[in-house]
């Protein structure tokens, strides 16, 4: 079933009022992309490629002060990586046809030159039911306001003194049409043209201009431009560009415990909450890529989630479950211990070593099988042992038994240490009951995963959510989670050091876990846990 903009596209090739479909994704170059951005990215490039037409990468770079070309250079990054293809174009190589919109406005008698200042603006703006002052300035002579303009564009007028009001209706009910400022003096140093220019304009002038230079057929936005629309057309009608493009609005993303803010993202990064822009824990496409999220995992999240025309919130979960749902059909299994004590087999050689043999992932088809050895001293999770058993304890306690995962049965006799910190827990291995061949008959609770005495130290990083799940406090600085990231120093089967940077694993018992792209050593981070706790909520 299509989403409504399919309906639209449709019926306008249909109705031959389009003939070639070109959408566009127009970040503005002052943050990196979060997973709000891969939502419009997925629909843009998918009404391309669905038509046979084009999307093209547009960077609304007319905001000189906030952008930066590390942000350039990431969104692209970004964008490729989540399967765009095309062409790169930048709002501010359009600045001179912008440039003569606004003087082709000011001949009109459409725009003049204003001398107001933010606050007199707002104070003159009027209200919802009341109409807005017209300003003294409003009926300049165009001459006048044409050579003022220059005087803008020439640096000769200090930031701020003088703006290009667009001449609307200061009475419309529709604030956004009430004389809004068009153009307006920055002289400050742009990441791309330098310092050639000195006004710069204001976004809902600039944008529709850049969609029609584009010829883009379907400018799809965000809800909160819907009130923007009139003003969109307005500046197509009245500066005469042929077939306008049009403006389309959607419902823009919210995830819980999600921020979905540049500003906000940026805050975390500049004030060190967050190691950068892809720290794991980042909602950021870089972010969720180091956290090990795969382009396919984010598509098919985005398909789920669907187009509407109304604002609502996804559970977090949703998107966890497209990852984890990814991995279980393609990440190898491999064991890892958080929290290693060691466990003696007092029945076996010092110098015990047996190959068996285990599957590398039992739910693909052909997923194979590898080999691992078990030794006399092998680690096993400390949770998997109890001195003192809680309610329905299913794994080791003294005299009890429980399966090594893909190797014996085991029976505690008994351990070193305290019974609330053992240090060690001593077992025999029942012979006559290796996986796979085990005719013993006896029934155990409990398969533990284990690593062998070569396993190698790791970092295992257990990341949550950067913000906690109570959201009565609308402030993100009082929602900040503490522990949204807690190191283990772990122990992991020793093949895992040969794993690449970047690959991904299920660790049994534990999660899913990609091999930091970054950090030299042996570093995991947990992509997401085994068990859906969103639905198991429920
Ligand atoms: P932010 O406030 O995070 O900077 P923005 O909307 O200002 O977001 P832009 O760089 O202007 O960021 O956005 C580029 C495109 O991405 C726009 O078309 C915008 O509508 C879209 N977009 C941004 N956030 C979301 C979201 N949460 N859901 C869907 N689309 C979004
Ligand atoms: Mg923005």
């Amino acid at each position: 079933m299509g989403n409504f903009i399919e309906e639209i596209i449709d019926a306008d090739l249909a109705a031959g009022r389009e003939k070639e479909i070109i959408t566009r994704f127009p970040p503005e170059p002052n943050g990196y992309l979060h997973i709000g951005h891969a939502k419009s990215i997925c629909l843009n490039v998918g009404m391309a490629k669905k038509y046979g037409g084009k999307c093209n990468l547009r960077f609304d770079d007319t905001n000189p002060v906030k952008e930066e070309d590390e942000f350039v250079q990431s969104i692209i990054e970004d964008v490729k990586w989540l399967g765009w293809q095309g062409d790169v174009y930048f709002a501010s190589d359009y600045f001179p046809v912008m440039y003569e919109a606004a003087v082709r406005l000011i001949k009109k008698g459409l725009a003049y030159v204003d001398d107001v200042t933010a606050e007199q603006m707002k104070e003159m703006r009027g209200t919802l039911t009341e109409a807005g002052k017209e300003s003294k300035n409003r009926n300049r002579p165009i001459a006048e306001s044409l050579a003022l303009f220059e005087d803008m564009k020439n640096g000769k007028v200090a930031d701020g003194a003088l703006v290009l009001r667009a001449k609307i209706d200061m009475a419309s009910p529709n604030m956004n049409m009430r004389d809004p400022i068009i153009y307006r003096v920055v002289r400050a140093h742009h990441h791309r043209q330098g310092d050639k220019w000195c006004v710069y304009p204001m976004y809902d002038f600039a944008h529709p201009i850049e969609d029609a230079v584009e010829n883009i057929s379907h400018s799809i936005c965000t809800l909160e431009f819907e009130d923007h629309r009139p003003l969109y057309d307005w500046v197509l009608r009245e500066c005469e560009f042929p077939h306008p493009p049009h403006q389309y609005e959607f419902a823009r993303l919210n995830i819980a415990r999600t921020i979905m803010s540049k500003r906000y993202l940026k805050k975390l990064v500049d004030e060190g909450f967050v190691s950068g822009w892809d720290d794991p824990r980042m909602p950021t496409i870089a972010g969720l890529r180091r956290r090990g999220y795969t382009p396919s995992a984010i598509r098919t999240f985005c398909e789920r989630i669907g187009v509407a025309k109304a604002n609502s919130e996804v559970e977090e979960g949703q998107l966890e479950s497209c990852i984890r749902e990814e991995l279980n059909a393609t990440a190898a299994r491999a064991m890892a211990v958080l929290d290693p004590l060691p466990l003696v087999l007092d029945n076996v050689p010092d110098d015990f070593c047996e190959t068996l043999t285990t599957e590398i992932n039992p739910q693909a088809e052909n997923g194979g099988t590898r080999e691992i050895t078990l030794t006399k001293t092998v680690y096993i999770e400390r949770d998997d042992f109890a001195v003192v058993p809680p309610p329905k304890y299913k794994r080791l306690v003294v005299d009890g038994t429980v399966r090594l995962k893909s190797a014996y049965i085991v029976k505690c006799t008994g351990y070193e240490g305290s019974a609330e910190h053992p240090t060690c827990v001593h077992c025999e291995l029942i012979a006559g009951t290796k996986s796979g061949e085990d005719n013993s008959g006896i029934k155990v609770k409990g398969v533990i995963h284990w690593v062998n005495k070569n396993a190698k130290k790791a970092c295992v990083r257990l990341y949550d959510y950067l913000l906690i799940a109570d959201d009565s406090n609308p402030d993100f600085n009082a929602r900040l989670n503490a522990d949204s990231l807690i190191e283990k120093e772990a122990l992991v089967e020793d093949v895992l050091a040969n794993s690449k940077k970047s690959e991904s694993f299920q660790f049994l018992r534990q999660g899913y876990f990609c091999r930091d792209s970054k950090e030299g050593g042996l570093v995991f981070n947990r992509i997401v846990g085994l068990k859906d706790a969103y639905n198991a909520k429920k």
